[in-house]
């Protein structure tokens, strides 16, 4: 049929539905684990990641061995994030129309660049723009780029601030570059997320120019700590703190700043998604009046990796920061997704965030989002009358939690970590070592919430008695 062997191959295994069906399969079983598995690889399955170290091979394999390989040595060595009861980092599950969605539109394979090569690909990301802009009550001319997640879509906002800033000037960054441009100023929370100050340096801006802004007790921005403003600023502001999960008080700061003439930016990885909340939405009040958002849908929305949104009140400011042309594109009538990503080609991830929305609707986001919230109240409570100290105002889903010593809540991390029931990761809280939760998995149930708060006091009771 083919023209050389490796094709002949390829067309067999193409058409064989039996490969695809094992590599559901094998994902069905690893869900059915994952809900329970001990929520971090054990030590033998890190060992056998070995198996992987080879050269280069020589001849082909069938995707049978290849899809066996991955089962053996690569599943067990997986964090089944996708359960219940992992708290690191801020993680999170995956919305089940969502992963089917990612399943089938896999074999689509749609770039959704220009409207010409993927007219499904334009339209859903046309209507989750709306969609997303009611969600987060962000002003109607606003527009949004799909990327990889916050630190792209962090990137692509500071992008449209500076082109916006030094055009207002007379000066075109695109085409004149930054040497000898007038200054951006950049201020900041000393809490920012350090992807936002990775982003002020990929843009030439120079982190040792930010203007730190004191923050109170939670990581919040003073707003009477912040200098005056002017055209020249960009206002860096974040909604829920990646320790504590406070949000900056966006109705004092944000009119003053844009009254100013400042760029505001907010970054909401995980926090934007308070709005989608009836109980919540006060947290982050007024964030309709910045002018560039970024929110990850990877994290609160629970869909799967990669997957953030960049959201640019300035449409022309963002399309022309992330510029791009050449004599064989095609534009479309309806939306061309390149014009607002750094990225030409890129994967359709719409379709798994279009799924997870659409599955869920107002109603059922609101729920998902405020059970996160009523999960970590629960942590505090449990975890406070076990004799643990909860640090922070648990205001969303983020809680640090602390013991006597620092010396006792890191042996006490250690033995969680160790245990295996749940996850959790460290931080630093005011100078000392605490223990942080991160609850943004729709799976998470009150039941794994009391089993994990029981782990915590084998672990400390471990470390005590080792003491
Ligand atoms: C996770 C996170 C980021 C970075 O997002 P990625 O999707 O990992 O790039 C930025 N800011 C905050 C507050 C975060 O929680």
């Amino acid at each position: 049929m083919g023209n050389n062997d490796i094709q002949d191959k390829m067309f067999a295994e193409f058409m064989d539905f039996s490969i695809y069906d094992k590599a559901l399969k094998l994902g069905h079983n690893y869900l059915t684990e994952a809900m329970d598995r001990h929520v971090f690889p054990q030590d033998e399955a890190i060992t056998n990641l070995e198996n992987f170290n080879e050269p280069f091979p020589k001849s082909s394999s069938s995707s049978n061995v290849v899809l066996d390989l991955l089962k053996k040595y690569g599943e067990p060595a997986t964090l089944p994030h996708i359960g219940g009861r992992y708290f690191g980092f801020v993680l999170g599950s995956v919305v089940p129309a969502s992963l089917s969605a990612k399943v089938m539109s896999a074999f689509w394979d749609q770039c959704p660049a220009m409207e010409v090569l993927s007219p499904i690909g334009s339209i859903l990301e046309t209507v989750v723009e709306d969609w997303l802009k009611e969600i987060f009550s962000l002003p109607e001319e606003s527009v949004v780029g799909y990327v990889s997640g916050t630190s792209s879509a962090i990137f692509c906002g500071l992008a449209a601030a500076r082109y916006k800033i030094l055009r207002k000037q007379g000066w075109d960054v695109n085409n004149k570059g930054l040497f000898n441009a007038p200054k951006i100023r950049v201020v900041a929370g000393r809490q920012a997320h350090s992807t936002v100050i990775k982003a002020v340096s990929l843009l030439g801006l120079g982190k040792d120019s930010i203007e730190w802004v004191d923050v109170d007790s939670q990581g919040r921005v003073v707003p009477e700590s912040i200098p005056d403003l002017d055209e020249s600023t960009i206002l860096l502001l974040q909604a829920g703190n990646v320790n504590s999960g406070s949000f900056d008080d966006f109705d004092k700061i944000c009119l003053k700043a844009r009254g100013q003439g400042a760029w505001i930016h907010i970054d909401g990885a995980f926090g934007l998604w308070a709005q989608a909340s009836d109980k919540l939405k006060y947290l982050s009040k007024g964030c309709g009046n910045a002018d560039s958002w970024s929110v990850d849908c990877h994290k609160t929305l629970n869909t799967p990796y990669d997957s953030g949104v960049v959201i640019c009140r300035d449409k022309e400011a963002l399309i022309d920061a992330l510029h791009m042309s050449g004599a064989y594109i095609v534009l479309g009538k309806g939306r061309d997704g390149m014009f607002y990503t750094p990225e030409m080609s890129r994967r359709a991830r719409i379709f798994e965030i279009w799924s997870a929305l659409k599955f869920l609707g107002k109603q059922g986001l609101n729920q998902m989002v405020t059970g996160f919230h009523e999960r970590a109240l629960q942590f505090k409570k449990e975890l406070a009358e076990a004799g643990f100290d909860i640090v922070n105002n648990v205001v969303f889903n983020q809680v640090l939690v602390r013991c006597e010593t620092d010396e006792l809540t890191l042996k006490t991390l250690e033995n969680i970590q160790k245990l295996r029931v749940c996850w959790c990761g460290g931080s630093k809280w005011e100078d000392r070592d605490v223990i942080r939760l991160s609850i943004c998995s729709w799976v998470t149930t009150e039941k794994d919430v009391s089993l994990s708060v029981k782990s915590f006091i084998e672990a400390r009771d471990l470390a005590e008695a080792k003491a």
